[in-house]
């Protein structure tokens, strides 16, 4: 076992409570991640309480905290322009740097965020996944009577979903395994099929592609209507082929999507703090941190959604 670090002036020393497994997570564990530096502990997902307070920390001991796991610089032009989620030199924790999955963990004050008093941590350890969400939907004006397709039911795309609903949007969710479109249906009234039984007329106006799959994301964009939206969220480096004849003539908007500010951080608590907001079946298992061998075959199984560890 390694050492907890010092705390220092700027820093927090963090009692972690739930970790949730994250797609990344599992690359760093398939070794898929090429400018990951092994031996490396993963983890991004965190809620704990800090118990230990450096000088200059604001947290008091005490306060409940979410982390938040990519650090920026503050002062490049995208930092100075507000938008720290494509700083040049952010980190992102567990994949550049060691992750959070521990008992104990050491971070700098100013990633460390206060969670609203009397919020689960079954909610809180929702925080960094759900603000990934909240950014991507503020892309494109999703509301009532606006139809919304979600394809891909992994985390990103449950969660999307429950925000899609939330937002009062008319939901049709795509994916491959029905075990999946099973979970999507705890969230709400919605359609769901599968990616063999879109038609040719089956259109939304806003298609949030969450499955970083080839053809899911060629079929996304067909999936537009004139006029509208593709949100592009899953992650692929695979080439697609798209037809720009297609989106020019119907003026499909495509918009890539990555992290969260701190402020995505602050909306996404206040969405998680609001009880009827119907988010918790995204979290399939709570497993104790120890059976985490079973937690990451289960994680890469694909037939869960959020599967959480419990560091207690
Ligand atoms: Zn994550
Ligand atoms: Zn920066």
């Amino acid at each position: 076992m390694q050492p907890v670090p010092e705390v220092k002036e700027n820093e927090v020393k963090i009692r972690v409570r739930y970790g949730g497994i994250c797609g990344s997570d599992l690359r760093v564990y398939k070794g898929q991640i090429i400018y990951a530096q092994y031996p490396l502990r993963p983890g991004h997902e965190v809620v704990g309480t800090v118990i230990e307070a450096g000088v200059n920390a604001t947290q008091k001991v005490g306060t409940k905290v979410a982390v938040f796991p990519n650090t920026y610089c503050g002062e490049c032009e995208f930092c100075i322009g507000g938008k720290t989620n494509i700083c040049k030199y952010k980190k992102p924790l567990g994949v550049s740097t060691d992750g959070v999955f521990a008992q104990e963990v050491v971070i700098d004050a100013k990633y460390a965020v206060p969670i609203p008093d009397g919020m689960p941590d079954k909610r809180a350890v929702l925080v960094e996944p759900f603000a990934v969400t909240v950014h991507a939907l503020k892309k494109a004006e999703i509301g009532k009577g606006i139809s919304v397709a979600v394809v891909g039911c992994g985390t990103e795309g449950l969660l999307a979903v429950a925000l899609s609903l939330n937002m009062g949007a008319e939901v049709t969710v795509i994916d491959v395994n029905p075990v999946k479109l099973d979970i999507a249906r705890s969230f709400g009234p919605m359609q769901t099929m599968q990616p063999q039984e879109v038609g040719k007329d089956t259109m939304f106006d806003v298609v949030i592609e969450a499955a970083g799959v080839k053809t899911a994301i060629e079929q996304a964009v067909q999936m537009v209507k004139p006029g509208g939206s593709m949100i592009a969220l899953g992650i692929t480096s695979e080439a697609v082929n798209w037809v720009p004849i297609h989106v020019v003539r119907n003026e499909i908007s495509i918009f890539g999507t990555i992290i969260y500010t701190q402020q995505d951080f602050e909306d996404a608590i206040r969405y998680l703090n609001d009880p009827t907001f119907n988010v918790d079946p995204v979290i399939s298992k709570i497993v104790p941190f120890t059976d985490f061998q079973s937690a990451f075959d289960d994680a890469l199984s694909g037939n869960y959604a959020k599967i959480v560890l419990d560091f207690k």
